[in-house]
């Protein structure tokens, strides 16, 4: 399938839908997730149309995967979660249990997170 330019992120980048800006810059835009799951809950995106992780590691450029990887750390920065930790987590099609299309990483933090998966 391939990237559906309507979906809710592709909505936040065009500006037609409001979001709560963490970070941004050429690359990536970082912002609180609507229904946090966590005190510390952001979305770091890429600004680039890729429907997960997958297809950024295919066809991403180098820049563009370099400035989301740090994006990840200066928003860890800017939430205060970065010396007490915090967990990236990105899930990927149908059994990964994403929702929306557009690739995106969860910055989850501002306490114990909790067990990685429930066993
Ligand atoms: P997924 O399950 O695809 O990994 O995560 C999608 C995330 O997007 C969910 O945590 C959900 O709360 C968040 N989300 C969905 N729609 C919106 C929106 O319109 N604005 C914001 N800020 N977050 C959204």
């Amino acid at each position: 399938m391939s990237y559906d330019p309507n979906n809710v992120f592709a909505r936040i980048l065009r500006g037609e839908i409001p979001n709560n800006t963490v970070y941004e810059d050429d690359h990536v835009l970082a912002f609180h997730d609507i229904s946090p799951a966590r005190p510390v809950h952001v979305l770091v995106i890429p600004k680039g149309p890729y429907k997960s992780l997958t297809e950024m590691a295919q066809h991403g450029k180098d820049e563009e995967i370099a400035a989301l990887f740090r994006a990840i750390e200066k928003v860890a920065t800017l939430t205060r979660v970065r010396d007490s930790g915090y967990r990236v987590i990105t899930n990927i099609g149908e059994d990964g249990g994403q929702e929306v299309p557009h690739l995106h990483f969860h910055v989850l933090g501002g306490g114990p997170v909790g067990p990685m998966l429930k066993r």
